[in-house]
């Protein structure tokens, strides 16, 4: 789940500014005291034996771990995975099983009463192409393989809370959707969670709960991306001969020099990068293109517009500098194309949500650990709907490389978290 460009939870050492954020952004907190929901939860026999499943049950979901994180599933081909979740959905007896119109698999739980709806999903898709090497490799209570921790534990998590509701007959007020989704990852660009929110699922979400990679954190700031290829093009031409023609190089340049040198707020976080250049095709000529991606972002939609803004001047400040230099000898010129932008938003502290996630995480005796990151959360979080991403157990690392590996000791308990949370909500 870590890495660049990356929608995932991104490393602990994002944690401690996380909690700065989270908590100096609400002093009413104070005033409201955190909910005992989760030890409240845990003195219910049917709950008690629910969280009994979920650990007896471990060792079967560690195998389907591996399982799943073993068939490819690029971001928008997902589709085998997706038919291994549904065919588990059917088997668990969940209804209204469907695959809509994006390749989100969805199953409902029926409640006692048609709300709160709660959402529960987990994406199925991995930022590595068709092609890699996914088998995964055991050593004691590590499993190795790329996507072992982002996102195949959060798919077996999701699977662990409806396989252990089932056994333990447990009733709910609301109803539970639960959601395999697609498209979280870079590429995926939020798609299959954008399309729960605007299509399949249109108001009817009252919670949302994704579960997202390794670990026993949580997320409640989301983080907002802008990400553009910015290409600049001229003439070109010999490097001698057409000497005094502007150089979409040069101009490139120029325009990063401006960005290397941008000015942000630390609070809200604001961050800048330019991840990729490239250009000219030998070192005898000048170069008829150049280009590079750059990556905005902040929890903060005005900040993350106002630095947005920036970029545009420093861009057209690189070209026409450039031009200007060589007086529009052979001038250069700009395209922009986003590849990818989801507004940041913030689910408060102080919020119910929010507290009843500490509650259940402090009630299981985990630490609290949050951290700002951009996940499927970023779109309900974007229109100040009820969000948290929770991590799916266990710990690991190496997000997003072939090294990814997931250390499934206690694992069960990131289970039994999201199975709290999740009965949690479901009631008004
Ligand atoms: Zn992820």
């Amino acid at each position: 789940m870590p890495g660049f460009p990356s929608p995932c939870p991104t490393p602990i050492v994002a944690a401690a500014t996380g909690f700065i954020l989270a908590w100096t952004a609400t002093p009413t907190e104070a005033q409201h005291p955190p909910s005992d929901i989760g030890s409240r939860l845990m003195a219910e026999p049917a709950v008690r034996q629910a969280l009994d499943a979920v650990r007896a049950n471990e060792p079967e979901m560690l195998r389907e771990q591996v399982r799943l994180c073993e068939i490819p599933a690029p971001s928008f081909h997902e589709q085998a995975r997706a038919a291994v979740m549904k065919k588990h959905f059917e088997e668990l007896g969940l209804v209204n099983i469907r695959v809509d119109a994006v390749g989100n698999v969805l199953g409902e739980r029926p409640g006692r009463s048609p709300r709160p709806r709660v959402v529960v999903a987990s994406h199925m898709d991995t930022v590595f192409p068709e092609g890699t090497d996914l088998k995964v490799k055991q050593e004691g209570l590590v499993y190795k393989g790329p996507g072992i921790g982002d996102n195949c534990r959060g798919l077996v998590a999701l699977l662990g809370v409806i396989r252990a509701l089932g056994q333990a007959r447990v009733q709910t007020e609301g109803p539970i959707t639960f959601v395999a989704n697609i498209g979280e990852e870079a590429l995926g660009n939020l798609a299959g969670a954008r399309h729960l929110f605007d299509v399949e699922l249109k108001d009817t979400v009252d919670r949302f709960v994704s579960i997202d990679g390794s670990g026993t954190g949580f997320v409640h700031v989301s983080v907002g991306v802008r990400r553009y290829r910015v290409t600049v093009t001229g003439p070109g031409g010999h490097s001698y001969f057409r000497f005094g023609a502007a150089n979409p190089i040069h101009a490139l340049g120029r325009a990063v020099a401006h960005i290397a040198d941008f000015e942000v707020p630390e609070t809200p976080r604001t961050t800048f990068s330019v991840g990729r250049v490239n250009g000219g095709t030998s070192i005898n000529s000048i170069a008829y293109e150049a280009w590079m991606e750059v990556d905005l972002r902040s929890h903060d939609e005005p900040s993350l517009r106002a630095l947005d803004a920036k970029l545009r001047e420093a861009v057209e400040a690189g070209v026409r500098e450039e031009n200007a230099r060589w007086k529009g000898k052979g001038a250069v010129s700009v395209a922009w194309k986003e590849l990818g932008a989801h507004q940041g938003g913030v689910n408060p502290a102080d919020s119910p949500m929010v507290q009843a996630t500490i509650s259940v995480t402090k009630a299981l005796g985990l630490p609290i650990q949050i951290f700002p990151a951009t996940t499927d959360s970023n779109i309900p979080m974007s229109r100040g709907s009820p969000a948290v991403t929770i991590d799916g157990g266990g710990d690991g690392g190496g997000g997003h490389a072939l090294t990814e590996f997931f250390d499934s000791t206690d694992s069960w308990k990131g289970t039994q978290r999201a199975l709290l949370l999740v009965l949690a909500l479901t009631r008004p």
